[in-house]
């Protein structure tokens, strides 16, 4: 299965209905280590995306990844608007030209965008951020081959969850040091909608 400009717009749609419908979530989330904007921030970028997207035309999904990411990077505040806008810039950097992307050109795309997260927010594996969703899913990318999507979206989720048990070092859940131990990250949350809907896309087909 591959993702074609129209498959990235459907991905893209999907991501923006799960952020608006868990929006009050992601910012309970946030209330709990850090300053409850985490919804609204997402919440807001996506509806912009969303107004973006609706009235233009894609030759690639390279095309329409770096519109997501330029708009996620003005319209969005806090840290997870950068944040996310450079990880979809580097994914259509990594797949600039290609008309559909195969399974490998995502797993690419993925790795790409995880340096590109690492270098702007300088955390690393179990500092209780996104990331901790991303390295674990691009993992099992790399590992399997073809990708079983159910089992992607449940490394997501397993990912996700397994940030509870973390102790923040990056970002403001820091600040609470041991505080930050038994809450979910907010920013994991997301990421695991992001990788949820890839998934959900992926199984469709055409
Ligand atoms: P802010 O923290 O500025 O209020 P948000 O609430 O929108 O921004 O986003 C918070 C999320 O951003 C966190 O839950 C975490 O997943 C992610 N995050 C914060 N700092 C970093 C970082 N340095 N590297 C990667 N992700 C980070
Ligand atoms: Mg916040």
């Amino acid at each position: 299965m591959e993702l074609t400009v129209k498959k990235a717009k459907l991905w893209m749609e999907a991501l923006n209905e799960k952020i608006q419908k868990h929006k009050e979530y992601l910012s309970e989330l946030d209330q709990a280590i850090g300053d409850g904007d985490h919804g609204v921030n997402m919440a807001r970028g996506f509806q912009e995306v969303m107004n973006k997207l609706s009235d233009a035309d894609y030759a690639t999904p390279s095309d329409l990844l770096k519109d997501v990411a330029m708009v996620l990077m003005s319209k969005v505040g806090g840290a997870s608007g950068p944040l996310y806008g450079t990880a979809f810039l580097k994914m259509s950097m990594a797949t600039k030209n290609k008309e559909k992307l195969t399974e490998e050109d995502l797993t690419l795309a993925v790795e790409e965008a995880i340096k590109g997260l690492e270098q702007r927010g300088k955390a690393q594996l179990k500092d209780k951020t996104m990331l901790d969703v991303w390295i674990p899913v691009h993992h099992y990318m790399k590992q399997n081959s073809p990708i079983d999507w159910g089992n992607l979206e449940a490394t997501a989720k397993g990912a996700m969850e397994a940030t509870k048990e973390l102790l923040a070092l990056k970002g403001r859940a820091a600040y609470l040091k041991e505080r930050s131990v038994g809450h979910i990250d907010p920013g994991s949350v997301s990421s695991y909608y992001l990788f949820q809907t890839l998934a959900e896309t992926m199984r469709e087909g055409d």
